[in-house]
């Protein structure tokens, strides 16, 4: 153990052989924006050694506010890809592993058993339910947490030792019933705020196991300086940590609303698609720009994002199923 951990070694929560712990821990990150990045630049610095990284996005110039790992060089690139290098950089004995791909079920059928802990770094309700269906069938701790606007939510879940994220939110919203960011807006500092939070929530729950603060909802406004926690009960008609039923594990609609008017198109089952050629035969039928092993082009009015897993993202159309049409008729049936 060498000298960076010092500090850390001298807490009694946390001593030599809870670092040495905490440097053979695994954890995914699902979703590398402000709070996943955060989180995971946080649990790096403590010591947790092996990281899993997955996020389906690339970094925007919109991204830059609140985001302390990614810089102007790094628009344009997938976001998993540039905090896996960024980590890396801050410590090059840790083992890093970044997945640019759609967080779905089968995903989490994958990823999940092979990690310690899961922590949250969604933008979406729907997918933090896939990912609560993973943990509490393989029995995996994580901790959810949420921000928007001026405040953000955070809970450290055990299945089986305390309420899941079910029993808290029972049923999924309505889709466009819960403002996203690109609507509510964000203010900077607030995701690592939170980030901290669920940082020190996820250390706990390494070192300590399920004696955590089970079933604390933490609640804080950074803006009106307001603090809040409300215990959370285990629902006991709670279809998934009681009923066992991980119908968020199951497959889908091919087609997400993301976050700020842009659609995703799922390929049908799993793909590897060849943007080299695919550039080739679209770029008579637009302006087409192969970049950072991302293909974009611009196709009857619309924008199109495609990437090597087969997923598109489509900007410049409201109609899901002209996106979809768009995606067969161009990409990939
Ligand atoms: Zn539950």
């Amino acid at each position: 153990m060498n000298g960076r951990f010092l500090r850390q070694i001298v807490l009694p929560q946390v001593g030599a052989e809870g670092q040495r712990r905490l440097a053979r821990k695994r954890v995914l990150v699902a979703g590398c924006g402000a709070l996943g990045t955060h989180t995971a630049e946080a649990l790096l610095r403590a010591g947790v050694r092996h990281l899993v990284l997955v996020d389906r996005d690339l970094v925007e110039e919109h991204n830059l506010h609140r985001v302390s790992l990614f810089g102007p060089a790094d628009v344009g690139r997938p976001k998993a890809e540039a905090a896996a290098e960024r980590l890396r950089a801050l410590d090059p004995e840790a083992q890093i592993e970044a997945h640019v791909v759609h967080f779905d079920g089968p995903l989490a059928e994958e990823l999940v058993p092979t990690v310690d802990l899961v922590v949250d770094g969604l933008d979406n309700l729907e997918t933090r339910y896939v990912v609560n269906d993973a943990c509490v069938k393989h029995e995996k701790p994580w901790v959810y947490t949420a921000v928007l606007a001026t405040y953000g939510l955070t809970m450290a879940i055990w299945p089986e030792r305390g309420p899941c994220l079910r029993c808290l939110f029972p049923n999924p919203p309505a889709p466009g019933s819960i403002p996203t960011c690109a609507e509510a807006g964000i203010l900077g500092p607030v995701p690592k705020a939170l980030a901290a939070l669920q940082a020190g929530l996820a250390l706990r729950l390494l070192l300590r196991g399920p004696e955590a603060p089970l079933g604390t909802l933490l609640y804080l406004d950074l803006w009106e300086l307001r603090v809040q926690t409300v215990e959370v009960k285990r629902n006991p008609a709670c279809p998934t940590c009681v009923g066992h039923d991980f119908a968020f594990l199951r497959e889908g609609s091919r087609v997400v609303f993301l976050c700020g008017d842009v659609l995703q198109i799922l390929p049908k089952g799993k793909a590897v698609l060849d943007l080299g050629d695919l550039a080739a035969r679209l770029s008579a039928l637009g302006r087409v720009e192969l970049r950072h092993g991302v293909l974009f082009a611009e196709l009857e009015g619309t924008a199109l994002t495609v990437f090597a897993d087969g997923r598109a993202l489509v900007k410049g159309v409201k109609d899901p199923q002209r996106a979809q049409a768009l995606y067969d008729q161009y990409i990939a049936r």
